[in-house]
């Protein structure tokens, strides 16, 4: 068993890589902050600018006053109930995520986590064509329930549970046929309909990649896609958990590369949904969702009324507070920072908004894990998907200074680390 810095021997299991080392403590402000904090504290007081956030979902940055009384509000209101009923704030985060996102008569099922959000979209593809192909592409990364797993690319996180259409199976067992393709490859993806077509349930991917590097799709793969599934049938399904909510400074991705030209079938949120409160939801359309009767999904927490009444606020600050705004200026921002003050082992710059990657030397090089600790002496808390990539998913109000702070970090820890 792992003992960290303060002497804990951690009791969990030990699927977390145990790298970092440190306890995190408490949310701590700057000084005349009046919204969501950026900073954590560890246990020994070091300070921290938080890239992780959660990965990704305190987009409030932590401890938003008028966030926490929301839930306290709530808290004392009503609790739990059992989803035979209707609370006030369930219908209410129903028809906001209806105005909000682009799915047409919008219908949400309420989950409590992403992955579970990533089920109720399979269950549902599978259901309402009646077929038993997944498309799905190289680096994604869905979740990790067994469904999910089977969508998610990298095999560290799927064997030895599932295994693609194609791949030798080993003894594994899987809940439906995944079929992986190249992304942004759109010949492959027409040669996948021309090839199954009439077998494929849906298409599933993440407009911006997430775990994979931050890879955003093209907006002609997307259309494709579009294209292809309606003309056989199948369905399209937006994976949002980490790019959705404003991060990319649109409430989807979708809208930030498509625009309105087209919609999903089927599009799914979580991590910022709540502003880091649990919930997750799957969004369809009404006619797509009447497949889904009495018995054939469900959940006991799934759109409890405080994770309600805890996406409801951080909707409505988003909004009142410009957030959209603010996250959409993160990536351009950095680009001239990065400009000002170039950085020579960083090879390329990123993402949308507030969902940036800053790859650091070359894709097999896995430059980012081997600074991941000097960038935590620097101050800088972020994850390094892929091992080559500095991932920044900073909250929607972090500005230039927080940028420039990162970048400077990153920059130490690239200088503190000799290249092999
Ligand atoms: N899908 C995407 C795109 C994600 O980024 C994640 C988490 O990182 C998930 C699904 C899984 O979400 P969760 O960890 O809440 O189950």
């Amino acid at each position: 068993m792992a003992d960290n810095a303060d002497g804990f021997q951690d009791l969990r299991w030990p699927t977390y890589a145990p790298g970092r080392g440190i306890t995190l403590d408490r949310a701590v402000h700057d000084d005349g902050d009046t919204g969501g904090s950026f900073r954590l504290r560890d246990s020994n007081g070091k300070i921290y600018l938080d890239a992780i956030a959660g990965i990704g979902c305190a987009v409030l940055g932590h401890a938003h006053p008028l966030w926490i009384e929301a839930i306290h509000n709530q808290l004392g209101k009503l609790s739990s109930v059992a989803n035979s009923f209707w609370t006030v704030p369930q219908q209410q985060l129903a028809g906001r995520l209806g105005s909000l996102f682009p799915i047409d008569d919008c219908r949400p099922f309420f989950a409590n986590s992403g992955t579970e959000a990533t089920e109720a979209a399979i269950k549902l593809a599978l259901k309402a064509t009646g077929r038993d192909v997944i498309v799905a592409f190289e680096r994604a990364f869905h979740g990790r329930t067994l469904a999910s797993i089977a969508l998610t690319a990298n095999p560290a996180y799927r064997d030895p549970y599932v295994t693609c259409m194609g791949e030798p199976p080993s003894g594994r067992f899987a809940t439906m046929q995944v079929l992986r393709l190249p992304y942004n490859d759109e010949d492959a993806l027409r040669a996948a309909f021309e090839a199954h077509g009439p077998r494929i349930a849906g298409v599933f991917l993440e407009p911006i990649q997430g775990e994979g590097g931050v890879w955003p799709a093209t907006k002609s793969f997307l259309l494709e896609a579009r294209a292809l599934c309606s003309r056989h049938g199948a369905l399209l399904g937006i994976d949002e958990i980490q790019s959705g909510c404003g991060r990319t400074g649109h409430w989807s991705a979708w809208e930030t590369i498509v625009g309105d030209e087209a919609k999903p079938d089927i599009l799914w949120l979580a991590k910022a949904l709540g502003g880091s409160f649990p919930i997750g939801a799957c969004l369809t359309t009404e006619t797509l969702a009447a497949h889904m009767g009495p018995g054939t999904h469900g959940t006991t927490f799934g759109g409890n009324p405080v994770a309600c009444a805890a996406a409801l606020a951080t909707l409505r600050i988003i909004e009142e507070e410009g957030l959209l705004e603010c996250a959409a200026a993160q990536l351009p921002t950095l680009e001239l920072i990065a400009k000002s003050d170039p950085n020579r082992e960083v090879v390329d710059i990123r993402g949308a908004g507030a969902m940036i990657g800053v790859q650091v030397g070359t894709l097999e090089g896995g430059r980012a894990k081997a600074i991941g600790k000097a960038m935590m002496d620097a101050g800088l808390l972020a994850t390094t998907p892929g091992g080559h990539t500095v991932r920044l998913l900073l909250p929607y109000a972090a500005g230039e200074s927080e940028l420039r702070e990162a970048w400077g970090a990153i920059k130490t820890a690239c200088e503190a680390v000799p290249l092999a």
